[in-house]
């Protein structure tokens, strides 16, 4: 079996295709394994080299899964937002509205969102309408729009109204980031994880599947695409769109910058969504800290695609290349590119349990 791509996805199911007696190969065209979750280590800061990556599921089959290969730290995620200088907790709870607006309950805070709230009388249409009616105008105003037509660079009004729906909305005073059961940093990182996964299998880095295609076609019998699905079949019906990222590293000579593992910069002009500070992570008592600002940037090619944009044009157009894929037999696909969704770590571990080989 040829497994294309040895990020979390393919280092599942290479790992489960392995331990079922299959000759694996694995390819990628980075020069590290583990995609998108890949750390790199420097003198005690493990830095999560593409973007802040919280391990966080409710399925405790997936949870028992990955503990067998790494010992989790027990991580509670409460990122903050900074809007002009206001610094807010997330997600949005009672401490959220406590800072806003002074309130001190449930329901003052309900009150509040009542009195500013987009009332429809059918389901929301776009992120604006679902935000406005969720929340109301302030939150929408200080803590949403700007971050969000930022991150995907379009309107509002053009994006899907579920992509707001990925964070709670709470009314006690919890800033747990995410509702799981089980939540948790690798211990050292991500990469522990990916190697252990990785046991006894071939991989090869810096291996691009469309440089040899028909060649590593022949060597396997099988083949799993995790890749984008749209360049697999060379684009044929048009390119799918995807929100890139640029990162940006600096090592800051103190021991703290901003006291958080991730603040939102949630204002429309600061250039930059996020900064990750990696050490609160996993803190091995370090003198000096490092921080990432997450820039996001229109794909185009030679970027990494980052993020689907599963709005109407690309979901249909997603859907005529699926067509394509579910017809073959000797291809497979799955992972966050080849199935064009917005996949956590923990969905796309459940999927590749779920494949059969
Ligand atoms: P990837 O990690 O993208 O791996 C695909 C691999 O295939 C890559 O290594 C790529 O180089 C390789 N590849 C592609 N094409 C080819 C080719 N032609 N030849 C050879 N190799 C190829 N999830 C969470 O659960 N919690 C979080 O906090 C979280 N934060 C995130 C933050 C950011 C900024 C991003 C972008 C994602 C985040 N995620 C998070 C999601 C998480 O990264 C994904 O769910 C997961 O990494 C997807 O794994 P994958 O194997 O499907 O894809
Ligand atoms: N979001 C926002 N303000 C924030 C954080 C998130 O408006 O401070 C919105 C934004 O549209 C984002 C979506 O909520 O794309 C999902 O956020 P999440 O943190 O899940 O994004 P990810 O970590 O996947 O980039």
């Amino acid at each position: 079996m040829l497994v294309v791509g040895a990020g979390l996805y393919g280092a599942v199911a290479a790992h489960r295709a392995h331990k079922a007696g299959k000759r694996v190969l694995v390819i990628d065209k980075r020069s590290h394994i583990g995609g998108n979750c890949y750390c790199e280590e420097h003198d005690g800061i493990f830095v999560h080299k593409y973007g802040a990556h919280i391990f966080h599921t409710s399925n405790k089959d997936v949870w028992d899964f990955v503990n067998q290969f790494v010992e989790f730290k027990p991580f509670l995620h409460s990122p903050l937002a900074n809007y002009k200088g206001e610094i807010y907790p997330l997600p949005f709870n009672l401490n959220t509205f406590e800072k806003l607006w002074g309130v001190a309950t449930a329901e003052e805070a309900q009150a509040k969102i009542e009195s500013q709230r987009l009332h429809l009388d059918r389901e929301p249409q776009n992120l604006e309408e679902q935000a406005l009616s969720l929340v109301g105008s302030d939150v929408y105003e200080k803590l949403i729009k700007g971050y969000t037509e930022k991150q995907w660079g379009r309107d509002c009004k053009e994006l899907p109204a579920w992509i707001i729906r990925r964070l709670p909305l709470r009314f006690e005073r919890n800033n747990n980031y995410f509702n799981d059961t089980y939540q948790g940093i690798p211990v050292g990182g991500y990469n522990p994880l990916i190697e252990g996964l990785l046991e006894g299998v071939e991989v090869r880095l810096n291996c691009d599947y469309f440089s040899a295609r028909e060649e590593f076609d022949s060597l396997a019998e099988k083949v799993l695409y995790t890749g984008e699905l749209d360049r697999f079949y060379n684009y044929q019906f048009g390119a799918l769109e995807y929100r890139s990222l640029r990162f940006e590293e600096e090592q800051l000579p103190q021991a703290d910058y901003q006291g958080a593992a991730v603040v939102n910069y949630t204002d429309r002009e600061t250039p930059f969504t996020r900064i990750i500070e990696h050490k609160h992570f996993e803190d091995r008592g370090v003198g000096h800290t490092i921080i990432t600002r997450e820039y996001p940037m229109e794909w185009r090619e030679g970027a990494e695609p980052y993020y689907p944009i599963n709005d109407e044009r690309n979901t249909s157009l997603y859907a005529k290349y699926r067509a394509l894929a579910d017809a073959e037999s000797k291809y497979i696909f799955g992972g966050r590119l080849a199935e064009y969704r917005y996949y956590d770590m923990h969905q796309v571990i459940e999927k590749a349990l779920q494949l059969s080989l």
